[in-house]
């Protein structure tokens, strides 16, 4: 196949809801680019159907499942699940480059230009800037960086217990070898970032092209009063609100029509 692609990853029917939302919002910034989720035996096939009808691919994984080697070690880790999975993304070697996005990540405007950018490309995370945080990332992928990966992680693991733990010990000099893999905040503005740092989220707020809802400000965990069209948000996420009713308008308008009633979110009657 060849080409760019944006992958993302679902292992249940919720975060698959962030994926879909995710979608749609690269389809309206009329992105040129390929659209790809890596799903697992969690997500429902109902579910996998409204996933086949925005994303490009769907591409199954179950790490635990097939027969190699360093599968069969992993069936003796866990609670690395998750995070294995999300390496699966290096082994969709039809395309020649990619960008990874947590299913968390929404795009507010056309970032097409990552693809100038080279493996391994990452945002600082908020909370230890000399990391990457890896809900947003560039990367090639390659059967043989994913086998080191996979070789790396079984025996050095995690030091959070997560992809983002493995990712920045085995890609170790990202924090000072090459400062064009150091990408804007821009392309990954997490939302704590918008209280921990107020005065700077309102300066350059508007030039946001993608924003993370991580930890706790999961958009489809939020109430949304069906009524009004309204996201209700609590005293702490008042900053998110904007962006957050950006999320349900695009939940209401293309999603929530084609999602049978028990795949909605519990909070939308
Ligand atoms: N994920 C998933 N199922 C889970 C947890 C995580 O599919 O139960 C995927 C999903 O793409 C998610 C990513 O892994 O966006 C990273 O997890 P999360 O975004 O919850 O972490 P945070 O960004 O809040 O640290
Ligand atoms: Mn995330």
């Amino acid at each position: 196949m060849g080409g760019f692609a944006w992958v993302t990853l679902a292992t249940n029917d919720s975060y698959s809801l962030g994926a879909l939302v995710l979608a749609h919002s690269l389809r309206q910034v009329n992105t040129v680019h390929q659209l790809a989720v890596l799903v697992t035996p969690g997500v429902t096939p109902v579910m996998r159907a409204k996933l086949a009808s925005v994303f490009n691919v769907v591409v199954d994984v179950n790490i635990l499942d097939s027969k190699d080697e360093a599968n069969l070690r992993l069936l003796k880790r866990p609670e690395l699940g998750v995070t294995f999975t999300k390496l699966h993304c290096w082994r969709l070697t039809q395309f020649e480059k990619c960008v990874f996005l947590d299913a968390d990540t929404m795009v507010l405007a056309n970032a097409d230009e990552l693809f100038d950018k080279e493996e391994f490309s990452a945002a600082p995370d908020v909370g230890w800037p000399d990391c990457f945080n890896s809900g947003v990332f560039v990367y090639r992928p390659s059967e043989e960086t994913y086998s080191n990966i996979v070789k790396f992680a079984l025996e050095r693991g995690s030091f959070d217990g997560g992809d983002q733990g493995l990712l920045n010990l085995y890609f170790s000099d990202w924090a000072h070898k090459d400062i064009s893999k150091h990408l804007p905040f821009i392309y990954n503005t997490c939302s704590t970032a918008c209280y921990s740092y107020l005065p700077a989220f309102k300066q350059f707020g508007g030039n946001v092209k993608i924003i993370h809802f991580i930890g706790s400000s999961k958009p489809w965990l939020q109430y949304f009063d069906s009524e009004t069209r309204q996201v209700q948000v609590g005293s702490d996420l008042q900053h998110l609100r904007v962006v957050l009713q950006q999320w349900w308008n695009i939940f209401c308008s293309c999603i929530h029509p084609i999602l049978s009633p028990e795949m909605a979110p519990s909070r939308v009657p």
